[in-house]
């Protein structure tokens, strides 16, 4: 077993209610698959900003029919198409961090595909830290490949066939909403293609804690 399989399978064992967000990115889908070979069953939540590429939602449903997953589509009661326009933060706030932040009430550990290597806002990221949600409920979040390079994550999808969502074949690294994605303008930075260099993260891995205290100050 792989370090990343030991820490997943560590919480696994002790949780009677985990997710996993997916944006069906490469090491989403990796980090999903490790996952469920595991335990089969854990719900799969993609947060439908309705903003998504064609591509995106195509491969997102042939890889929900074809692996039997229980997918979560999670949209905002009333999306904005095109609030991106005017506040991107305001645009995310809406269709993910809200949301997203509202469902995990319902989990008692949340997994992800994060990686260090992503970007230099997750170069500390951690295996396994607890996640205050603005309720204050205290959830585990999990991030199993946090130290996995992005070969890594192309040998575990070749080593098990497991088809990569296209976009990549065509040079983007980190893929999200149409509007704020783009070719990496940074080649050293994976993500900054996102938002078009202006920001790196859409606010569902910063915990609402740390926000309210920043926000004081
Ligand atoms: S990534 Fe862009 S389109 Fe998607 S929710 Fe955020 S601002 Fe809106």
């Amino acid at each position: 077993m792989t370090a990343a399989q030991t820490v997943a399978a560590a919480v696994l064992e002790s949780s009677a209610s985990p997710c996993m967000t997916c944006s069906f990115q490469a090491e989403d889908v990796v980090a999903l698959h490790m996952l469920l070979e595991m335990r089969t069953g854990i719900e799969v939540l993609f947060l439908d900003t309705v903003h998504h590429f064609e591509q995106t939602y195509a491969y997102r449903d042939k890889l929900a029919q074809a692996w039997g997953l229980r997918l979560v589509n999670l949209r905002a009661a009333r999306p904005s198409p095109g609030l991106w326009q005017t506040s991107t933060d305001a645009c995310c706030a809406k269709h993910k961090v809200e949301p997203l932040f509202s469902a995990l009430e319902s989990y008692d550990a949340w997994f992800t595909g994060l990686r260090r290597e992503q970007s230099p806002s997750r170069a500390n990221l951690v295996e396994v830290e607890p996640f205050t949600l603005p309720s204050g409920k205290v959830i585990r979040k999990i991030s199993p490949l946090a130290r996995w390079s992005m070969k890594e994550v192309w040998d575990y999808a070749r080593a098990n066939e497991i088809p990569l969502l296209p976009l990549y074949e065509i040079g983007y690294t980190s893929i999200g909403c149409e509007p704020c994605t783009s070719l990496p303008l940074d080649p050293s930075n994976p993500r900054s293609g996102r938002w078009h260099g202006q920001k790196l993260e859409c606010g569902i891995h910063v915990q609402p804690a740390a926000v309210a205290e920043s926000n004081k100050s």
